[in-house]
């Protein structure tokens, strides 16, 4: 299994990281794991986890690490995950770091790489707002609610980083520029 790759794609909102994800996953044969995209879906389809996250998710603050971590579980217990796999928007707080740590070691298995997507506040909240203006679709893209992802970002996922820089290395990828630019970068990180 040496070689397959195992990642955690980190970066505040806005910082592109799902349109690269999609395209990380596709180039290198791996499931694409995110989590917000799974309770989108679980709302879109009225489930009962949908019921219970929806209020969560329109207001910007995070659905409770057990029930990410719990998602999170299963996913990786399927079989398309044993080649490798990309987690895009997990973990989010420092708990559901150390969770995944733990999940991976039970499996005798640990994350090949920790990409950090950085981008300036400024151009985050740019960013965030042109997408809700141009009707991204998603609810918690316009205003207060935008700016309340960011403030739970700092305060809630930021330190993720940290603890991946105590426990190992965070590639540091700048994500100004096209899509195709930053694509490189992670490209190269990955190499
Ligand atoms: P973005 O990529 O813009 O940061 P996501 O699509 O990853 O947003 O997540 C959207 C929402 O889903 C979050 O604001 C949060 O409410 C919920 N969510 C997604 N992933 C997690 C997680 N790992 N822990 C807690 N809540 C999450």
């Amino acid at each position: 299994m040496s070689g397959a790759v195992r990642l955690v794609l980190l970066g505040p909102p806005g910082a592109g990281k799902g349109t690269q994800a999609v395209l990380v996953a596709q180039h290198r044969g791996i499931p694409h794991i995110s989590t917000g995209d799974i309770l989108r879906s679980a709302v879109a389809a009225g489930s009962e986890l949908g019921k219970k996250v929806k209020s969560i998710l329109d207001s910007g603050n995070l659905v409770p690490d057990e029930v990410v971590i719990g998602l999170i579980r299963e996913r990786l217990a399927k079989s398309d995950c044993e080649r490798g796999f990309l987690l895009d928007g997990f973990p989010r707080t420092v708990d559901q770091a150390k969770a995944l740590t733990a999940l991976l070691k039970d499996i005798g298995r640990e994350l090949s790489h920790v990409l950090d997507i950085s981008v300036p506040e400024n151009v985050l909240i740019d960013r965030i707002r042109s997408r809700g203006a141009q009707g991204s679709g998603r609810a918690d893209d316009t205003g207060e609610v935008a700016a309340n992802r960011l403030k739970v970002y700092w305060e809630q996922t930021a330190p993720v980083t940290s603890y991946y820089n105590q426990i190992g290395r965070v590639i540091k990828i700048d994500g100004l520029g096209t899509i195709d630019e930053v694509q490189a970068r992670i490209g190269k990180a990955l190499d």
